[in-house]
């Protein structure tokens, strides 16, 4: 499975919590993350992420162009509601493009859990099958 993580600055620590929670499956999974997200994922949880741009450079739309061209198969995006973003126009793009492919989309760290615990579930997820 082919899972996108992005996570804006108030939610990087929620982020690295989500993927300590689910580390055994997202281990086994091709992650790609936006740069600061993904350095700091690898740096604290080992994880191997592929990094695209950070989020305010472009990274959000590299990711929906990703999404757009079916190479990605899950979204995790930690969004803060609470802080004006640069780059806006990008994020809304990305919530709309998950929406017009209907690629599943957590916005929210109790989004996220459940959507990592219901992928975990498919079979061959561990990357063992
Ligand atoms: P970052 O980008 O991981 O490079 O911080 C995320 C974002 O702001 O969309």
């Amino acid at each position: 499975m082919r899972i996108a993580l992005v996570a804006h600055d108030q939610k990087k620590e929620a982020m690295i919590k989500l993927a300590r929670e689910h580390h055994a499956f997202l281990n086994a999974q091709q992650l790609v993350a936006t740069a600061t997200t993904g350095a700091q994922l690898s740096a604290l949880t080992g994880l191997t992420v592929a990094q695209v741009l950070s989020g305010p450079q472009g990274g959000d739309a590299q990711i929906s162009a990703m999404v757009a061209t079916g190479q990605i198969d899950v979204v995790v995006f930690l969004r803060d509601p609470l802080t004006a973003q640069p780059h806006e126009p990008d994020i809304t793009a990305l919530l709309r493009i998950c929406d017009v492919h209907d690629v599943p989309l957590a916005t929210n760290l109790g989004t996220a859990r459940a959507l990592l615990a219901a992928c975990s579930q498919l079979p061959g997820s561990c990357g063992c099958a």
